[in-house]
């Protein structure tokens, strides 16, 4: 909110310009424009969007024989498919070679 300097009125401005019936005359620029935007406006807080990588994601490790390199250790994830019907598939993959396949349970 501004007010006149000659006259002392609340001066409202529009289109970028300030008028007063004094005659007082005003352009904003875009930092006045921005100040009053956040006077009137409610400024919302932005969410903090937290970006997780699978790849760093912990996962349970089992014991498996890799049918490729002989690896004894794996983790093991499952995977609902889209349809609800079917039942979640297993995935294993090898820790030491990274080798992946379904588990057939
Ligand atoms: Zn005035
Ligand atoms: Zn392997």
């Amino acid at each position: 909110m501004e007010f006149c300097p000659n006259c002392g009125k609340m001066l409202m401005p529009k289109k970028g310009m300030i008028k007063c019936g004094c005659g007082y005359e005003k352009s904003l620029t875009d930092d006045d424009i921005e100040k009053q935007y956040h006077m009137e406006g409610e400024t919302k807080p932005q969410s903090k969007v937290i970006v997780t990588d699978n790849k760093n994601v912990a996962l349970p490790t089992t014991r498996i024989t890799c049918y490729k390199c002989g690896g004894t250790k794996g983790y093991w994830w499952t995977v609902q498919t889209r349809s609800a019907d079917e039942a979640p598939t297993n995935f294993i993959r090898c820790a030491k070679c990274g080798n992946t396949w379904r588990s057939s349970n």
